[in-house]
């Protein structure tokens, strides 16, 4: 009888991690291969980076309360923010959409004005893709491709000990937007008559409907001369994330509750859940801020920007990634991360 193991066995990371471990790379134009944020290729003497994502209809987003707008510009905006990840600048786009016959030309203009928005905005062109039919649902997948100076690069895998761990921007606002409308949306379905009731949570909201790329963070690293040692986009939770950049630059790290970046919104949504604010941060998805580390030297560098925060900083691999509690307690940080698979 032939074997069968269950994905979820594996989890989201595992499978990628197996079924991509055979992979002999045959050309030397590919510099940076699959486990980063981005690829990086090696054109003619020039660096390009590239990246691909897909959004899934009931898994990634749920049109009950997903403007098409909104998904159209989330769905540009997500890519452009692992190619900032890398340290480089998006240039153009690919958009491969499948839809089954629920949707509207309507429908479809409306998420091409979000995706056309997005590219605007990120200066970026819309050169290409593919146009497909599903059987049920609606189906997104983009590419992005970035140029980047030669070598200027930033992997996860590189980070020294000592270095300081660092977040654009706050976290945790996404899930507790995300939490908002689940929760607005059973009551819909309970009671249809009832108005929604999402005043005052525009912040956390916004911050899942419509996120943004810190392109704003890689040209003030540009401006100030800084150049980060490791960096990845945050898109499933600050924890899963630090435990990526310490297991692929073989380090372990020390991360301060206290120094998290949280919204005071998000802390007030946090609370109308019952939820710890820090969890939701370390947790929940969908920030697309940046996680970054840099030298200690650089550190008067990063202060003039009010949006950077250091959080913590890198150890030798044996003494493990650890957090500090406000109470002064320390734990091992777990991947709680957003799981596609969970
Ligand atoms: P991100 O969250 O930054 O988009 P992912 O967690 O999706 O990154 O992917 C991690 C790494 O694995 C990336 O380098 C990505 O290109 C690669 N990857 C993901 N899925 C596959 C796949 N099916 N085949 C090959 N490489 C993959
Ligand atoms: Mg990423």
């Amino acid at each position: 009888m032939s074997e069968r193991t269950e994905i979820n066995d594996l989890g989201e990371f595992g499978l990628i991690e197996h079924l991509t471990r055979n992979i002999e790379l045959h050309n030397a134009s590919s510099i940076v291969g699959v486990g980063d944020d981005a690829a990086v290729i090696d054109l003619l003497g020039r660096q390009v980076v590239v990246s691909t994502d897909m959004l899934v209809e009931g898994v990634h987003f749920d049109l009950m309360y997903t403007p098409l707008k909104h998904l159209g510009y989330k769905s540009v905006v997500v890519n452009l923010s692992d190619i900032y990840a890398m340290n480089a600048t998006p240039t153009q786009v690919t958009m491969n959409i499948a839809f089954s016959n629920r949707f509207s030309l309507e429908a479809l203009e409306e998420f091409y004005e979000g995706v056309l928005a997005a590219c605007d905005k990120y200066e970026v062109d819309l050169v290409g893709g593919d146009t497909s039919t599903s059987q049920k649902g609606f189906i997104i997948s983009v590419t992005a491709i970035g140029e980047v100076a030669e070598n200027k690069f930033v992997k996860r895998s590189t980070a020294q000990q000592g270095d300081l761990l660092c977040v654009s921007g706050d976290l945790g606002g996404a899930f507790l937007g995300l939490s908002f409308l689940e929760r607005e949306k059973k009551i819909f379905q309970e009671s249809p008559q009832v108005q929604p009731d999402l005043e005052g949570e525009k912040y956390v909201i916004g911050r899942l409907l419509k996120p943004e790329a810190r392109k704003d963070i890689i040209e003030f690293f540009s401006a100030s001369g800084i150049m980060p040692s490791a960096m990845m986009d945050i898109s499933d939770g600050l924890s899963s994330e630090i435990l990526h950049i310490c297991r692929q630059s073989n380090l372990g790290c020390v991360l301060y509750e206290e120094k998290i970046p949280i919204h005071n919104d998000t802390r007030n949504a946090a609370y109308k859940f019952d939820l710890d604010p820090t969890a939701c941060a370390l947790s929940g998805g969908e920030d697309y801020e940046l996680l970054f580390t840099i030298p200690q030297s650089e550190h008067e560098k990063l202060v003039l920007n009010e949006q950077l925060s250091v959080i913590g900083y890198m150890t030798a691999p044996e003494k493990g990634k650890k957090i500090i509690t406000k109470g002064g307690n320390t734990f091992d940080i777990t991947a709680q991360g957003w799981n596609a698979f969970a």
